[in-house]
C-alpha cells in the first residue's frame, strides 16, 4: 500500500547524511593528533547535520569532550549524551549558574568577571567547579583580553576557587597555513599560559589547526568543520570524507528556444533550443540566491549548470547536453554530494561551506544512513 507519507515524502528532495563519513573523519583527525585527544565541536546543531546523531557517533569513537555555542544547544546535547563534558563556547550569563550544576553543564569563561562569578557559585555549593577558562589570541572575540591578563599575573587568586580543566584559545586564519598570525598566535598563547597557574591543560586547535602540526596540537584539539568533511586548508587536497548528499527532485523537463529566458528577471536567455530541469531545492532550502547562473548540480555524475535565478523552492538546470535517460521528471540529480562538494558551491557562491551547512534548509526529507570505511 502507498501510504500518504510515502507519497509525500516521494514529492521533495532527500537530504542524506552518511554519520560512517563523520566516523570516518573523527578517526582521521585521531590519526593525525597521536596521543592527543579530539574533542567534537557540534554546536549549531552539528552544523546543520543534527548534533542529536553526530555527538552520539562521537561518543561510540571515544570522543569525551563536547563544544556547543549556547547553553540551550548544551542542555539539549546532555538529554542525548547523559556522560561527557559538554563546554559552552558563548560563556557563561550571569544568573545561569544553578542550572549549568542542574544539567551537568560545563562554561567556558571569557572574563574575569565569568570567573568570579563562577568561583561563588562553587564557594557556594561547597566544592570548586569544573570549568575551562578562554584567552584571546589576536581573534578579539571572545576571552580573556591582555589588560585582563596583566591582572591575572599580578594577582594569580583571581583564579582561585575553580577547578580548570583547559585554558583554551582560538585561531583565526588556520585555514591559510602560510598566514604569519598562525605562529603569532602560537606564541602569544605559550605566552599567555606562563602568565597562568602551572599545569592547567591546554586546547588550541580547531579542524585547520590539527593539520598546521603538533606544535598546535597541545593537549585537546577541538575540530567542527573537517568532522562535516570541510577541507581544511584552502586550496590543498581535502582528507576527509563528505557525509552529505542532496538529491533534488525533478519536478518538469521543458525545451526552451534560443531567445527565451528562464527565471525571475529573465536574467539567463538561451542561446539555442535547451533542455531545462526544475529542481525541488530553493534558497529556503539554502540553496544561497547568489548562485543564480553559477552554481552547479550533476546529473549521471556529470555537473551542468544552473541557469536564471535560484527561486525559493526551485532552481532550474540546462541538462540539453545530458544523457536523457538520467533525466526524466519524477527522478532525482545531486545537487549536493561528491561530485559539487559544500566547498566547491561555496567557492562558487563566495562563502564557506560553514555557511552552506549550517543553511540546509528543513524541508528535505532527512535519510541517515552509517557507511563507515
Ligand atoms: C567553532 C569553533 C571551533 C571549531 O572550529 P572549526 O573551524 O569548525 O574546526 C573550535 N573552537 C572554537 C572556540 C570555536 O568557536
Amino acid at each position: 500500500m502507498v501510504t500518504t507519507t510515502f507519497a509525500f515524502d516521494a514529492a521533495l528532495s532527500r537530504l542524506t547524511i552518511d554519520l560512517g563519513a563523520v566516523r570516518d573523519n573523527y578517526r582521521r583527525l585521531c590519526r593525525e593528533l597521536g596521543d592527543v585527544p579530539c574533542a567534537g565541536v557540534v554546536k549549531a546543531d552539528g552544523y546543520g547535520l543534527g548534533a542529536d546523531h553526530v555527538a552520539p557517533v562521537l561518543y561510540e569513537e571515544g570522543c569525551r569532550i563536547f563544544f556547543v555555542a549556547t547553553f540551550d544547544e548544551a542542555v539539549a546535547l546532555r538529554q542525548i549524551l547523559p556522560e561527557g563534558t559538554i563546554a559552552c563556547l558563548n560563556g557563561l550569563l550571569p544568573g545561569t549558574e544553578t542550572a549549568y550544576v542542574e544539567h551537568g553543564l560545563t562554561p567556558v569563561l571569557n572574563d574575569l568577571g565569568q570567573v568570579a562569578l563562577w568561583r561563588d557559585h562553587g564557594a557556594r555549593t561547597g566544592a570548586p567547579l569544573a570549568a575551562m577558562l578562554h584567552v584571546d589570541t589576536g581573534m578579539n572575540r571572545l576571552g580573556l583580553d591582555g589588560r585582563e591578563m596583566d591582572r591575572v599575573a599580578e594577582d594569580p587568586s583571581l583564579l582561585d576557587g575553580v577547578d580548570w580543566l583547559y585554558v583554551l584559545s582560538h585561531l583565526c586564519a588556520a585555514d591559510d597555513p602560510d598566514n604569519p598570525m598562525n605562529a603569532q598566535q602560537l606564541a602569544r598563547f605559550g605566552a599567555a599560559r606562563a602568565r597562568l597557574p602551572a599545569g592547567i591543560k591546554a586546547s588550541f586547535a580547531n579542524s585547520s589547526g590539527i593539520f598546521l602540526g603538533p606544535e598546535y596540537h597541545h593537549d585537546l584539539a577541538r575540530p567542527g568543520i573537517a568532522l562535516y568533511g570541510g577541507r581544511p586548508s584552502a586550496g590543498r587536497d581535502n582528507p576527509l570524507r563528505c557525509p552529505i548528499r542532496i538529491d533534488g527532485r525533478i519536478l518538469q523537463l521543458r525545451t526552451v528556444e534560443p531567445g527565451w529566458t528562464v527565471g525571475y528577471g529573465g536574467s539567463w536567455r538561451a542561446e539555442r533550443e535547451s533542455r531545462i530541469a526544475t529542481v525541488a531545492a530553493g534558497y529556503a532550502d539554502g540553496y544561497l540566491r547568489s548562485l543564480s547562473s553559477l552554481g552547479r548540480v550533476a546529473v549521471g555524475g556529470r555537473p551542468c549548470n544552473v541557469v536564471g535565478r535560484v527561486s525559493m523552492d526551485m532552481i532550474t538546470v540546462d541538462v540539453t547536453d545530458m544523457d536523457p535517460a538520467d533525466v526524466a521528471p519524477g527522478g532525482m540529480v545531486e545537487v549536493l554530494g561528491p561530485t559539487v562538494t559544500p566547498d566547491a558551491m561555496a567557492d562558487l557562491a563566495g562563502t564557506i561551506g560553514y555557511e552552506l551547512l549550517t543553511s540546509l534548509g528543513s524541508r528535505y526529507v532527512r535519510h541517515y544512513v552509517d557507511g563507515a570505511e
